[in-house]
């Protein structure tokens, strides 16, 4: 059944979706997430890696059940794969044995679309996004732009009224990623889209204050909205302009402000060396933005975004490295500003031993897990500790991805503030040629 008009395409209520877990308590990575999608709109999704970004994508696409709260799809409650929905993925997920025209094609013959009007909406799909004269070329002659085009028209030939999009251009340079958002954008703006509303998802700032009528922007551990924000900007949009990059400032602040305190976290787990996933961060990447951050021009505080493309680096590249030196004290965040604290500044200025007798100081005092590891370590006759029980102890508390980027973090800090060794072969931690206070 058709709805009116004025039924919001898609609605998302309460939903919450959890994985069981072995232990007693669940993963939950969508806790009481609302979303409404209006026809003609664009709206993005900003998060962390992790946020459940995609976990909600598919929600939407009607290809995962949520755990609780319902999608309300055209007006009624979606059971399965949702008609006129079609999805776009950060990789391109081309058959390589197909022509661009037959891998265009897929979705309507699982339509049965017949034949030849099969060829003529190919084909009109395949001209609309820029790829005419390659219907007949195999994705492996392609350049990863003209793949993503490829992936594009063939959500496009349903002629869908919602287009999902998952990191649709995190995969491609910077370069054929921009051409190929704004040349989206163009077409969109133009109404040359068979479709009624896009939802996105990126880590990228830019480009949701680029192409989005709204931000939404994620909070981890439990995955929700956070934050709403209106982009009441015209299409095309200058990236240069004054309130463009007001904006993204703005953005940039509210994804760096301290997340709330998430409700669901046992209050015994919060304090626990095992609850917090930590992010894959190397010394040297923490010691290059210390550095970058002492010298000129920013003398100790640099705007984000500013700091950013000055390291040409994504927010989202960006962010973890700030927090992780949040983290150790080494700096501090603020709305959108990112500031060496003293202990920071004495890093910089340190030689080579004095800086991992810093951060040694700052794991051992701030970060729970490299204390709990090293502790395990000085207790045992034989220094050594298998990495299994830390991870099994990680995953009760995080996916096995967090778990295990939280293992590798901790691993190379561990290594270069000489705190404890680890054994590749043995999957061991020790102390051997550590120095150990006793
Ligand atoms: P990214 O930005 O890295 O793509 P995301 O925001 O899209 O992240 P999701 O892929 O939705 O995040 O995953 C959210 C969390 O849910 C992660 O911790 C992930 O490990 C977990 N997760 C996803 N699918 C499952 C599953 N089938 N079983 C258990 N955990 C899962
Ligand atoms: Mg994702």
């Amino acid at each position: 059944m058709d709805a009116s008009p004025t039924t919001p395409l898609l609605q998302v209520k309460a939903c919450r979706q959890a994985y069981h877990k072995d232990s007693s308590a669940d993963l939950v990575v969508l806790e009481g997430v609302d979303l409404t999608l209006q026809s003609g709109e664009i709206v993005g999704l900003l998060g962390r890696s992790g946020s459940g970004k995609s976990t909600l994508l598919r929600i939407v696409a009607g290809l995962l059940a949520p755990t609780a709260g319902e999608v309300i799809w055209r007006g009624a409650p979606l059971r399965g794969p949702a008609p006129g929905v079609a999805m776009v993925f950060q990789s391109f997920a081309l058959f390589p044995w197909l022509t661009v025209q037959e891998n265009v094609e897929l979705g309507l013959e699982a339509q049965g679309v017949p034949r030849a009007e099969r060829d003529a909406r190919a084909e009109e799909a395949i001209d609309l996004i820029g790829l005419g004269g390659y219907d007949t070329a195999y994705p492996k002659e392609l350049s990863g732009g003209m793949r993503q085009r490829v992936g594009l028209a063939r959500a496009l030939v349903v002629h869908p009224d919602l287009l999902l999009m998952d990191e649709p251009f995190s995969a491609l340079d910077v370069l054929t990623a921009e051409t190929l958002r704004t040349d989206l954008i163009d077409l969109w703006a133009d109404g040359r889209l068979p479709i009624k509303s896009i939802l996105m998802v990126t880590h990228n700032i830019e480009e949701a204050v680029l192409m989005c009528d709204r931000i939404l922007v994620f909070a981890s551990n439990p995955g929700r909205v956070a934050q709403e924000i209106r982009v009441p900007f015209q299409h095309p949009r200058n990236r240069l302009e004054p309130a463009f990059r007001q904006l993204v400032d703005d953005v940039y602040a509210v994804m760096t402000r301290r997340t709330p305190v998430s409700p669901p976290t046992p209050v015994a787990a919060a304090d626990a060396p095992f609850a917090a996933p930590l992010h894959h961060v190397s010394s040297n990447l923490l010691a290059g933005l210390m550095e970058a951050l002492a010298g000129p021009p920013y003398e100790g505080r640099a705007d984000l975004p500013a700091l950013a493309s000055s390291l040409q680096l994504e927010a989202d590249e960006l962010l973890p490295i700030g927090e992780t030196l949040q983290l150790l004290r080494f700096a501090d965040l603020e709305e959108g500003d990112i500031r060496l604290t003293e202990t920071g500044r004495q890093y910089v200025h340190a030689e080579t031993e004095g800086r991992k007798k810093l951060f040694a100081a700052a794991l051992l005092a701030h970060v729970k897990l490299a204390a709990a590891i090293r502790r395990t370590l000085d207790e045992r006759w034989n220094h050594r500790a298998s990495a299994v029980r830390f991870r099994d102890e990680l995953e009760d508390h995080m996916s096995p991805d967090y778990a295990e980027e939280t293992l590798h973090a901790i691993i190379g800090w561990g290594r270069y503030a000489e705190l404890f060794s680890f054994d590749e072969e043995a999957q061991q931690f020790n102390l051997e040629d550590i120095e150990t206070a006793a």
